[in-house]
């Protein structure tokens, strides 16, 4: 039996879902607007008229502070960008910690390290896969600064909980939200409890501009300290007499084409998650009659934003591996991740903490560091990754609620082939 054949029959999809364009025509107008204006970009890397960019810029931001219901939005040109710009905004740096999730995009943790802190990760909730909140004293020690919580797939993590705990021992959080724009606890946006919310609007987020990110902050001081690390603040600050601000900036500017392509964007947000919220529902409740799948548990008063899809995958139910039952569903025309990214600690950067060249440095500024980063160090979110979780990508434009019906009965054929599956595992596949 091949690979691409594991089970009988003709598979249930038989050609792969295109990537759609979500943009139309109301980006494409708004672009051609401001290539007639000639303005691509208005940022001046000076104090005075220009330093906060142009029209277009200012207006992105007014909107997502207005849609999330904060006071600044600042405009850079990666969600990335914007968590090094959020990290230096709390002035964090050499010598510090920073609590993190490991179950996160590559970038959450790297941003510490590249503000010469350190990341201590905090293992996640089996549940919900997001930093878990009873984890977090654990791994407190003086230096511990900051948390950094991701809401991962489109689910906001335990952040009312997070908030009590950050307030105690006073340290700053910050929302990596990429993942979840429009997500909410009882009413209240996710990317608006935090000391910041970051946002991304990089091509494969829930709205994009290709690439793009939005920080949020009800904080004025915390929003000034962005608009100078986004635009040469060493310099502003000198210019505009500011002898309290010590700061490093950059070139992290937004472009008038990114910003208005993110406006045409935002304003699809609500209709996109309606469409995924319904997709995903019809999911949940199919996934859910087998005993050895779960499908997304969203606690009381949250919404999903399903960015990703996650099911939990238990082969003591299924008799068969994940990889054979992964294996099974893409010959079926489904194919589904096997885990997300690896926890963070267990990368290599962390693994033999060298980032600048040979040196062990920032580790190295650390006595007696509160994590080593073994294998072991966070068990719930290595044993999700290594061996239940599934995630599926089948809520986005533009799936209908037929693709749905398709992977549940891609579900169901598998389920009914277990048994051939167990042999055919036994007998020719070695996967984990
Ligand atoms: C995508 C993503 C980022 C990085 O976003 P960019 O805009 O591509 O830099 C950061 N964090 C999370 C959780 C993400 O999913």
């Amino acid at each position: 039996m091949s690979k691409l054949a594991l089970l009988g029959g003709a598979p249930v999809r038989q050609t792969a879902i295109p990537w759609t364009n979500t943009m139309g025509e109301e980006e494409k107008a708004a672009v051609i607007k401001v290539m007639e204006s000639g303005t691509l970009s208005a940022f001046l890397g000076r104090a005075g008229e220009g330093f906060l960019g142009g029209p277009k810029v200012k207006e992105i931001e007014y909107e997502f502070a207005e849609k999330f219901g904060v006071r600044h939005g600042i405009s850079v040109n990666s969600a990335t960008t914007a968590l090094h710009t959020a990290i230096a905004a709390c002035e964090i740096g050499p010598g510090d910690e920073v609590l993190v999730t490991p179950y996160t995009m590559a970038a959450t943790a790297t941003a510490i390290l590249m503000n010469n802190a350190v990341p201590v990760f905090v293992d996640v909730c089996s549940e919900t896969y997001n930093l878990n909140p009873n984890e977090l004293e654990k791994w407190l020690t003086p230096r511990s600064k900051a948390i950094i919580v991701t809401n991962l797939f489109g689910l906001p993590a335990n952040l009312p909980e997070i908030m009590r705990f950050a307030k105690k021992h006073g340290l700053y959080v910050i929302e990596d939200n990429a993942q979840s724009p429009g997500a909410t606890i009882n009413g209240r946006q996710a990317g608006t409890f935090g000391d910041l919310g970051i946002f991304s609007l990089n091509y494969h987020k829930v709205i994009h501009s290709g690439e793009g990110g939005i920080i949020l902050t009800d904080n004025e001081k915390l929003a000034y300290r962005c608009q100078l690390i986004r635009n040469h603040g060493e310099l502003i600050v000198d210019e505009l007499n500011d002898s309290d601000t010590v700061v490093l900036g950059s070139n992290y500017r937004m472009t008038e084409l990114h910003a208005v392509i993110g406006i045409e964007q935002l304003k699809k947000l609500d209709g996109f998650l309606k469409m995924r919220r319904k997709l995903a529902d019809r999911l949940t409740s199919g996934l859910n009659k087998y005993g050895g799948l779960k499908g997304v548990t969203v606690p009381a008063g949250y919404e999903h934003s399903y960015y990703v899809y996650p099911i939990q995958f238990d082969k003591a139910v299924w008799g068969i591996k994940r990889a054979t039952f992964a294996a099974a569903m893409k010959a079926e025309g489904f194919p589904l991740g096997e885990g997300y990214v690896k926890p963070l600690y267990l990368l290599k950067i962390f693994q033999h903490k060298k980032v600048y060249n040979q040196t062990q440095y920032p580790f190295s500024l650390i006595d007696n560091p509160v994590q080593d980063y073994h294998k072991g160090t966070c068990p719930v979110v290595e044993n999700l990754h290594e061996e239940r979780l599934l995630s599926a990508d089948v809520c986005r434009v533009p799936y209908h609620e037929q693709d749905i019906d398709d992977f549940l009965a891609a579900v169901e054929k598998v389920w009914q082939s277990r048994q051939e599956l167990h042999e055919y595992e036994k007998n020719s596949f070695s996967g984990s």
